[in-house]
């Protein structure tokens, strides 16, 4: 949020449109608690009435085993092919701004 705001005063457009964050799977955020969290905080900013867009990225890990690598389904964190529990997370953790989508005003 503060990294959408920060990133609106650089460019000062005239209106958000759209702002894109990328959430890594380990991050338990609820997408409908997010975006309304994002209107009240976005209220009377310039980021008034754009919209959230959330890109989930899935939790990778590589096991310390047999060196697989892979997703990780489900709520068990193990590995994908020998199923043994000493893994490393390698992807998941992910949260930021990705990208912003603006309007500018009147360009004449
Ligand atoms: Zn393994």
């Amino acid at each position: 949020m503060q990294a959408v705001l920060a990133e609106l005063k650089k460019v000062q457009p005239s209106r958000l449109v759209r702002a894109r964050i990328v959430a890594g799977g380990l991050h338990q955020l609820v997408s409908a608690n997010l975006t309304f969290a994002y209107k009240v905080l976005t209220k009377e900013t310039p980021a008034a009435g754009s919209f959230l867009s959330i890109r989930r990225v899935p939790i990778t890990a590589e096991c310390r085993q047999c060196h697989w690598r892979g997703k990780i389904r489900g709520a068990l964190f193990a590995c994908g092919r020998c199923k043994s529990g000493d893994i490393e997370i390698t992807g998941g953790r992910e949260l930021y701004l990705d990208s912003i989508e603006v309007e500018q005003g009147d360009p004449s």
